[in-house]
């Protein structure tokens, strides 16, 4: 497939913001890339216009039903002036496994990725360049028919928005303290889980609010049937150490595929670090803190990269992990990763791609 993108340039350009307190999706470029589709047309008219809010009728299907998804990657500059996108095409693959099982038509990766690489080139001036800053992606599609009946849309839209954003964590990389959720469950087998959906989110909300009440960042899920096997952490794959070997839950249709969760078992195994991927019960890591073998913990995804975990509850159990500090495994894997990324580092693997 080709597409021929039109561009509209802006003729208000924004005050670029500070880049030491740009936080996370507080800011946005000038640009938006946006492409339509119609049933009997298929995607159509892509198009790089001036950031602005969108006209919708009260009765789009997405504000009703929540027939959308999502994605999230960045773009880096790198000190030789590169632009970099990490894996952009496992993002636009995960893109189409969504649409998959939101009933929403499968976008063209290629083009897609295209697309990214067009918008981030033309909004280059916006990529933050202080340590840890980048320009944060966001791919979405929405259904628009304005209609309340309960089926997939004939319409939707597929836009790409940019938000330079700040370090994750501005202190340097600090372990984190995750409550494990007993009470709700964000996803099962054979739900929308694995899915990268605005559902996942809105149903994760409650127990992240309880959570913060007492003090912890983030919850980590547990399986929706036995509410006994780790899943997730809210937006984040999560991996343990324990006897030497790290293991991460295996994928099997209620956790998010990350790429960065991809990267991280392909960098062990290229390391030589055992890795596995297997049911991992909760009480499983209990035991091994117990005695004395639960060496290191972390999560993984695009945000943050990774995020060691220094503390978990589990009703009202507490363990300190690593004792409270970064782990070497996660260490170097945050090293490895973050220097691929930004060209500090030779990438081996082929993850890190051009935007020109
Ligand atoms: C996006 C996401 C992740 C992390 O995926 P990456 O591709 O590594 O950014 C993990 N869990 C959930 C629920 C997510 O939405």
């Amino acid at each position: 497939m080709s597409y021929q993108i039109k561009f509209e340039k802006t003729s208000s350009p924004k005050q670029k913001p500070d880049q030491n307190n740009l936080g996370f999706g507080n800011y946005f470029t000038d640009h938006m890339f946006i492409m339509d589709y119609t049933e009997g047309k298929g995607w159509h008219d892509p198009r790089i216009v001036p950031y602005a809010p969108l006209s919708l009728d009260p009765s789009t299907m997405v504000l009703h039903y929540g027939q959308a998804i999502f994605e999230g990657l960045k773009a880096y500059k790198a000190k030789d002036g590169r632009i970099l996108l990490f894996r952009p095409h496992k993002n636009m693959e995960r893109v189409n496994i969504s649409n998959d099982r939101l009933c929403i038509p499968p976008i063209d990766i290629d083009f897609a990725v295209e697309a990214t690489k067009t918008l981030v080139n033309l909004e280059k001036d916006w990529i933050p360049t202080a340590e840890g800053t980048s320009l944060y992606i966001r791919p979405f599609i929405i259904s628009t028919d304005p209609y309340l009946g309960v089926r997939p849309s004939n319409t939707y839209k597929f836009m790409i928005i940019l938000s330079p954003v700040g370090a994750y964590y501005p202190e340097g990389i600090n372990p984190v303290k995750i409550y494990v959720e007993s009470n709700y469950v964000r996803a099962v087998k054979g739900g929308i889980g694995y899915a990268k959906t605005p559902g996942n989110y809105a149903s994760s909300l409650k127990a992240q609010m309880e959570a913060k009440k007492k003090g912890y960042t983030q919850v980590l899920w547990l399986d929706g049937i036995e509410k006994k096997y780790i899943e997730e952490v809210g937006t984040m794959n999560v991996f343990f150490k324990i006897k030497g070997e790290i293991i991460t839950p295996s994928l099997e249709g209620s956790i998010l595929a990350g790429i960065t969760r991809d990267s991280t078992i392909e960098l062990l195994k290229f390391w030589g670090i055992p890795v596995t991927e297997r049911k991992l019960s909760i009480e499983e890591v209990y035991e091994a803190q117990a005695n004395g073998t639960l060496d290191e913990a972390f999560g993984t995804g695009t945000a943050a990269v990774i995020s060691p975990i220094g503390e978990l509850n589990w009703n009202e159990n507490k363990i300190t992990i690593n004792k409270g500090k970064i782990g070497d495994i996660s260490a170097r894997i945050y090293d490895t990763i973050t220097g691929i990324q930004s060209g500090s580092i030779e990438d081996k693997f082929g993850w890190a791609v051009e935007v020109k």
